[in-house]
């Protein structure tokens, strides 16, 4: 039922967990009860869904042991309020959840894999290899605990990033659930609008995603110009070149009305020259889409240019009437790069 063969309770939809409380011998309708106590009130135990017999209650805590699959290690918290999470999966992995608040808005960056196999070189999470795929109960539930730790601030979660540790389009299946759970109108009915998807740029589910009808924004990590640069620091361009990509990104901004992001991670000496900048203009002129300036956060040799050389980068894509924005550095000193502080943690 849910990703991996793994059955975790807030994977479930309630005509689901109705089918298993129906198995059990319980009335089918507790399903419903269950997934709103879950999602819409982000308990995280049983004892609290005091809607349920007893009896209930105990068989939950007998078979699931908590509501969420995951418990927390440590967090940390940045000078400028950005909270990192490390937490623990029931196999033992570790995953990295980053909550960035803002004066208006809470948006949460989550991970779909434990690690990564996409080896993009300038990521943390890509050097330390794959280890597998998470369930949609697993990315649900880093949402719903943040959620339940804001809420007790008076606080709500606005906008939930999928670019956290993984690719997020080769777990494709359980991603999706995981929206559609998180979308749910019983639940937390987190409008797809909030939520992003980051890809590498895997074209074939690109396209299945534009079908799906939830109109998640998709963000795409470009990083390169050329083909060769591009498949230096981007192994999957070998397989899905650039060409391939963009007319992936205008289907999906046709099919779904969406405007697609380009994610651009400025590294000193690499692809932050102007040269560059014009040829990433020709790239993306007339095309329905934003450009996120990255400002790389140093993973190994590679550096972060200079403030000026941003600046002028920017102004070669907006001055072509091409919408740029450029990343605040936010959590630098907690390693808030993906996959920093799952990798210091292994270390330790
Ligand atoms: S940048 Fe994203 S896709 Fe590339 S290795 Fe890191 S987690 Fe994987």
């Amino acid at each position: 039922m849910d990703n991996g063969g793994t059955l975790h309770l807030n994977g479930l939809f309630p005509n689901e967990l109705g089918d298993w409380l129906e198995e059990q011998g319980q009335a089918r309708y507790r399903g419903q009860q269950i997934f709103q106590w879950i999602h819409r009130h982000t308990t995280q135990d049983f004892s609290e869904m005091t809607n349920l017999p007893i009896a209930l209650q105990n068989k939950l805590q007998e078979e699931f042991k908590a509501p969420l699959p995951l418990s927390l290690v440590t967090a940390r918290v940045s000078k400028d309020g950005t909270e990192k999470y490390l937490f623990v999966l029931e196999d033992g992995a570790t995953i990295e959840t980053v909550l960035i608040p803002e004066a208006h808005r809470q948006t949460l960056c989550v991970s779909s894999q434990v690690g990564c196999a996409m080896n993009c070189s300038f990521c943390a999470t890509g050097k330390s290899g794959y280890v597998r795929n998470l369930s949609a109960g697993e990315i649900v539930a880093q949402v719903l605990w943040v959620e339940h730790r804001l809420r007790e601030e008076g606080l709500t979660l606005s906008n939930v990033v999928y670019m956290g540790m993984g690719e997020p389009l080769a777990n494709y299946e359980a991603v999706v659930r995981s929206i559609r759970l998180l979308n749910d109108a019983q639940g937390l009915n987190l409008g797809a609008r909030r939520i992003t998807i980051s890809t590498c740029g895997l074209v074939p589910q690109i396209r299945s995603l534009a079908k799906e009808r939830i109109q998640v924004g998709l963000a795409i990590s470009l990083h390169a110009v050329t083909d060769q640069s591009r498949s230096e620091v981007m192994p999957v361009n070998k397989r899905y070149p650039i060409a391939e990509l963009l007319a992936a990104a205008d289907d999906y901004a046709a099919d779904t009305g969406r405007r697609v992001s380009f994610e651009y991670a400025l590294i000193a000496g690499f692809n932050d020259d102007l040269h560059t900048a014009v040829k990433l203009k020709e790239l993306l002129k007339n095309r329905l889409c934003h450009v996120n300036l990255i400002p790389i956060n140093p993973v190994g040799t590679e550096q972060r240019p200079p403030e000026e050389r941003i600046r002028d980068f920017a102004r070669v894509l907006e001055d072509s009437g091409i919408q740029v924005s450029i990343r605040k550095e936010r959590g630098t000193d907690i390693e808030a790069a993906c996959g920093q502080l799952r990798q210091s943690m292994l270390e330790e």
